[in-house]
């Protein structure tokens, strides 16, 4: 065997970014409850405070179980900086402010996770920044906004809920011809499937709430950069606009991520095996999986990523009538506005990912009523699939 500089993965996803936060021999990194940290040498106090000297000053700065959070997922990114945030909104929004002014124009996708959808559609207009939105999966169409100029091109692959595929590698290729940052969502895909900045993405951001934390038992987000002049300039806007991420959190969050590569795996096994059984349904109008053949961009998917991810969604036959009937049947899943837990979590589009839209815009961005979004857990997939089964047995109308 060929001696590698790094480890695989899974053994990073366990050990990487945390032993310099160890202390007493203790074998676990220590959440640190203080807000601030102390230091009788008001010279070796002023170094810290201008960051010539490592350390930490207060609690909205830095923290050490925070940062230990912060590093591993830097190394699982394969990134030079990162910085957290206390949601991954946050960390969404703190990317984008730090960088536009007004008079600035962003191009992106149609299909963004609600909350950012909110942002390109209420909030940046009133600051006079043009958003461009593109049809999502049409490449020739962003390249197009591209071209005519925009500070970034914001994507996001997976997309939230209908798991839409754009070829980053393309996008990436547009954006540094015409000089604006490529950033990009990597929820969905995680690291363990997927790395942009190895793409030649710019920023890679991540709700951490979702599969890096695992147990959906804390919000977290993250953004990590190969530029760390970027990543520098994002966190001092965190730094003073107060969104950092609670040291508890923080802990959640690192020790959820040990076993990333374990969850991922199941969840992409039982993802693919409930797409292909679900897509032969006769309940079933709709499946969408970018691990199905039949997935319009399933051939992009298959070259960007390493495995087709947790999430899927299918749109049942009946519409909304069919979703009250099946959803409440379903034993083996929370019924909750939350993705990339261990235990299977399903919801209807219109209550989870895109609450903050109307009907109307709903249907501009292709989500039918009856749309289902299941984001599978590490269950046994033959437990999953009787469940399915069962709960579908319940659906009285299909036309
Ligand atoms: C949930 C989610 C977000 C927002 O993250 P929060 O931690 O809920 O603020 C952003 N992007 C995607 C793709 C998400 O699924």
């Amino acid at each position: 065997m060929s001696k590698k500089e790094h480890a695989n993965i899974g053994t990073r996803s366990v050990w990487s970014g945390e032993k310099e936060y160890l202390v007493h021999g203790a074998t676990q990194v220590p959440v640190v409850h203080s807000v601030s940290f102390g230091y009788d040498d008001i010279d070796e106090w002023y170094e810290v405070a201008v960051g010539n000297k490592q350390g930490h000053i207060y609690g909205r700065n830095t923290n050490p179980t925070v940062q230990a959070f912060e590093d591993k997922v830097k190394d699982l990114e394969g990134a030079i900086a990162a910085t957290s945030f206390s949601t991954g909104m946050a960390a969404i929004s703190n990317a984008l402010s730090t960088i536009l002014v007004p008079g600035d124009r962003i191009v992106s996708i149609k299909d963004t996770y609600g909350g950012t959808n909110k942002i390109f559609s209420e909030f940046l207009p009133k600051l006079n920044i043009d958003v461009a939105l593109c049809e999502t999966g049409n490449h020739e169409e962003i390249e197009e906004e591209v071209k005519k100029g925009c500070k970034i091109l914001y994507i996001e692959t997976p997309t939230n809920p209908t798991v839409k595929i754009t070829d980053i590698k393309r996008m990436v290729k547009v954006a540094k011809n015409n000089r604006a940052l490529i950033y990009v969502d990597n929820t969905f895909a995680t690291p363990i499937l997927q790395n942009p900045l190895e793409l030649g993405a710019d920023l890679v951001i991540h709700s951490a709430t979702k599969f890096l934390g695992g147990h959906a038992d804390a919000l977290g987000g993250v953004v990590c950069s190969n530029d760390k002049e970027l990543v520098e300039k994002i966190y001092h806007y965190r730094e003073i606009n107060g969104a950092s991420l609670d040291p508890m959190a923080a802990y959640l969050l690192l020790r959820g991520m040990k076993t990333l590569h374990l969850r991922i795996k199941q969840q992409c096994v039982n993802a693919l095996t409930i797409a292909r059984y679900l897509q032969d349904h006769d309940k079933i109008e709709d499946v969408f999986y970018p691990g199905l053949e039949t997935h319009t961009n399933h051939h992009i998917a298959k070259d960007q990523m390493k495995d087709f991810g947790g999430m899927l969604s299918f749109a049942l036959k009946g519409g909304l009538q069919s979703v009250r009937e099946f959803l409440p049947k379903l034993k083996y899943a929370n019924k909750a506005a939350n993705l990339g837990a261990v235990e299977t979590t399903v919801g209807p589009a219109r209550t989870t990912s895109h609450v903050e839209n109307t009907p109307e815009e709903r249907a501009t961005l292709g989500i039918p009523e009856g749309l289902v979004r299941y984001s599978a857990g590490i269950e046994n997939v033959e437990d999953l699939l009787e469940d399915l089964e069962q709960a579908l047995s319940y659906i009285t109308h299909t036309d």
